[in-house]
């Protein structure tokens, strides 16, 4: 049994205020491997307030010193990049193939914002103006439980780069991943009160980060409805708030797709993080006249997947996150089935010989009408859609009918006429032919998948504030 009782404030690792334990799971077997004791509304203000101390200093920091310290803390997260894979193994279920990568996402985005840096110009001539990028002020970094670690470093790369301080509030199921986190951070020679991590309630901790009125900025990813929440309560201060949200994307297959191929980006795009992903692509578009082909090998591909032990090198599906997860996915498979929806694969219950954890098995619907339920709610799980279209025209329109746009899939054996479709596709990304994600261009969402966007140059200026001094020339 873990037990983790630490808060990372004002440069110190410290005892929290707050004394309530919150139980932390292993999802592949269902048991308690560890407790937190849980940051309350005091540790939040102490670390708000040591973020404002700092504030005035380091935002006046060169970008030399801050390229220099991002460089620091990617090199202690990376030193700690072994714990960090086992920690996404045993407390998020994370397969641990896809766990290495997860926690070398951690480093990667330090050393991405550092880069940024270097090629960045916080001045700029505007007419006879000039422009100069100020950072905003203490900023607010609120992160769910998939992929906590490289939502914590990303956050705090953009902030910092910009020259904010930082009071972050991680998910409070991922405290494993923040422990490592704070441990490698605090051998970085951060400065004293630039970096906060507070691992509490979000009713509690980030309740207060985001109505507080010394924070300037909350950068939020997570849920819709928690987001929505957020916005309201940064509304009495008129905080800038960056939001990233759910999705529903849809994985377009061009009728000159090579079946071989697209069956397996789109498995993967689905099913990618056990489904368990904002970006996972789960509603599979297919021309009509290639529809029973294209379910026959979708079939026959899920036989193959392996779901159970996701520390099995082999294993491509891991558990869902929790209890509660697991309960919500079952209740759309059986939706799914009640809507007329076809189960062409999976269904309710466990895969074979996983008795014990939040296991689901791979699920895959045909014959799925996009105003379905399953193919407008985000279900978070290994679930997936196939929904037929007619025309080119078609599919760009039921991609389109969605409240949701992060992400979407175009896949074509014709790299021209994919790209003319990802235009006009609403999402904020568009990922051709499986291509991998790029770190210098922006990411976020069209529609209600959030607001703003994170990750390089557009990253880092969502903590900085464009300021015009006009000059008499
Ligand atoms: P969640 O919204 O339940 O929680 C996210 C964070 O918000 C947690 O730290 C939580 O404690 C905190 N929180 C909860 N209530 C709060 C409140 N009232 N005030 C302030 N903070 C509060 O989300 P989750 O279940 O942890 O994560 C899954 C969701 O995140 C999915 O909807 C997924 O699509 C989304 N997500 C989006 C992205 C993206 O980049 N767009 C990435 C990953 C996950």
């Amino acid at each position: 049994m873990q037990r983790i009782n630490q808060v990372f404030i004002d440069g110190a690792l410290v005892t929290p205020h707050g004394t309530e334990l919150f139980d932390l799971y292993n999802p592949a077997k269902a048991e308690v491997i560890g407790q937190v004791q849980l940051a309350d509304a005091t540790d939040a203000e102490r670390a708000i307030a040591a973020a404002k101390r700092a504030f005035p200093t380091f935002s006046r920091s060169s970008k030399e010193s801050r390229i220099a310290l991002l460089r620091r803390m990617a090199a202690q997260v990376r030193a700690r990049v072994d714990d960090l894979t086992e920690a996404l193994v045993t407390e998020y279920g994370a397969p641990v193939s896809r766990a290495g990568w997860m926690a070398h996402h951690a480093v990667n985005v330090l050393e991405d914002a550092a880069n940024v840096l270097e090629n960045y110009s916080f001045t700029y001539r505007a007419g006879t103006a000039d422009v100069i990028m100020t950072p905003l002020g203490v900023a607010g970094l609120i992160t769910p439980w998939n992929s906590n670690a490289g939502f914590i470093c990303g956050k705090l790369a953009a902030a910092l780069a910009a020259g904010c301080t930082a009071v972050v509030k991680p998910s409070e199921m991922s405290a494993i991943q923040t422990q490592i986190v704070m441990e490698a951070l605090s051998a970085a020679d951060i400065p004293q009160g630039v970096v906060n991590i507070v691992t509490g309630r979000g009713e509690v901790v980030g309740a207060v980060l985001s109505s507080h009125p010394d924070i300037a900025k909350v950068s939020f990813t997570g849920s819709s409805a928690v987001g929505k929440g957020i916005l309201k309560a940064g509304a009495e201060t008129f905080k800038r708030i960056t939001l990233e949200l759910g999705g529903k994307s849809p994985v377009v297959v061009l009728d000159d797709a090579d079946l071989n191929v697209a069956v397996d980006q789109a498995l993967q795009a689905g099913f990618t993080n056990s489904g368990q992903a904002c970006i996972a692509g789960t509603r599979i578009l297919v021309p009509e006249h290639m529809a029973t082909d294209f379910a026959a090998r979708v079939k026959n591909a899920v036989a193959s997947i392996q779901s159970g032990d996701p520390h099995d090198p082999q294993t491509q599906i891991g558990p869902m996150v929790s209890q509660k997860q697991w309960e919500r996915v079952q209740r759309y498979i059986r939706l799914g089935q009640e809507e007329g929806a076809t189960l062409l694969t999976g269904g309710e219950g466990r895969p074979d010989g996983t008795d014990n954890g939040w296991f689901v098995k791979p699920t895959v619907f045909a014959d799925v009408h996009n105003d379905m339920t399953i193919a407008r709610e985000e279900i978070f799980g290994p679930v997936l859609s196939i929904i037929t279209y007619k025309t080119e025209e078609d599919a760009i329109r039921i991609a389109n009918d969605t409240l949701y746009g992060l992400q979407a899939y175009v896949l074509s054996s014709d790299v021209a006429r994919a790209q003319r479709v990802a235009n006009q596709l609403e999402a904020g990304r568009v990922a051709i032919n499986g291509a991998p994600h790029e770190p210098a261009a922006p990411f976020g969402g069209f529609k209600q998948s959030g607001i703003g966007r994170e990750y390089g140059k557009n990253g880092m200026e969502a903590f900085l504030e464009p300021k015009a001094v006009l000059v008499p020339r």
